[in-house]
């Protein structure tokens, strides 16, 4: 019997990377799972390869769902899809992200929106269509990716607000919706490899493996994180056995911000 067996869970911005990587996870420990994310092929594609559970309520079920989280109308419909199909949602990891680096002198007003946008304006939207079956039900866990970047990062003026804001964001739910049964927490991961760090060396004209090793060095455990190192911890956050954890965030970052 799973952790997850009879739980749907909902994890945007998932057809690939850390998202991904949870939504396995989870599939892994029984769940139903949606995988939202910008373009509806990807994200059939990516819930195709999620393994299928035979748990106690039966075979589970995954759908792939195409829906911009900062739009809100895109996110009524999806969350409202998701029900529908999957038969309920008791999960949500906001995980959709993207960056738009540059130094301040240099940021544009699009590339600040941009941030701001899908990272804490898809959290909101997400969250707020989510709260509604949570609070009905009075079960539900909410758990949103912030960053080590969170504590300031040179060129990342906007995507540092964002995932400070995602914390703020995430006080603010476990105060708001712990007497309905819902536990909000966040995940600050550090480096991880991903398609998101890959595009990064890119536009530094590094080697992906060459930038790896640079920042594995950076922490005092000697290795790059992986989007499983993320997902046991999503995978803890967002069980029972965490009912009494709420409001937190978590640094999953090899301990590279300890100074
Ligand atoms: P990624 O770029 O590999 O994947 C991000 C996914 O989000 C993509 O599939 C993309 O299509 C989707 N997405 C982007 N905008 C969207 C939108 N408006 N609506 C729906 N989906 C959207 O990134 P990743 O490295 O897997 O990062 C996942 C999360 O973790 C992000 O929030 C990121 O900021 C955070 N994070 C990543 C790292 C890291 O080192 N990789 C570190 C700290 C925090």
């Amino acid at each position: 019997m799973g952790r997850y067996d009879g739980r749907v869970v909902v994890v945007t911005g998932a057809a690939q990377g850390i998202g991904f990587g949870c939504a396995t996870r989870f599939a892994e420990e029984g769940a139903s799972v949606a995988i939202l994310d910008l373009d509806e092929a990807n994200a059939a594609a990516a819930a195709a390869k999620l393994p299928v559970s035979t748990g106690s309520t039966g075979k589970v079920a995954h759908v792939g769902v195409g829906c911009d989280v900062s739009d809100g109308a895109a996110v009524d419909a999806a969350v409202a899809r998701v029900v529908d199909e999957l038969g309920g949602i008791h999960v949500l990891v906001n995980n959709a992200g993207i960056t738009r680096d540059n130094l301040l002198f240099k940021m544009t007003e699009d590339d600040w929106d941009l941030v701001m946008n899908v990272h804490l304006r898809g959290a909101f939207l997400m969250t707020k269509a989510a709260q509604k079956h949570f609070v009905e039900q009075k079960y539900g866990k909410i758990l949103n990716l912030s960053s080590v970047s969170a504590l300031g990062n040179r060129g990342q003026a906007n995507y540092s607000a964002a995932k400070m804001g995602v914390q703020g964001l995430t006080r603010t739910l476990g105060i708001e919706l712990g007497p309905f049964g819902i536990n909000a927490n966040a995940i600050a991961p550090g480096f991880i490899a991903t398609e998101m760090t890959d595009a990064t060396a890119a536009r530094l004209k590094m080697d992906v493996e060459e930038f790896r090793q640079l920042n594995a060095e950076a922490n005092p455990v000697k290795r790059v994180g992986f989007p499983e190192d993320i997902a046991a911890a999503a995978a803890f956050l967002c069980s029972d056995e965490a009912s009494y954890i709420t409001g937190q965030t978590l640094y999953v970052d090899g301990g590279a911000k300890l100074g």
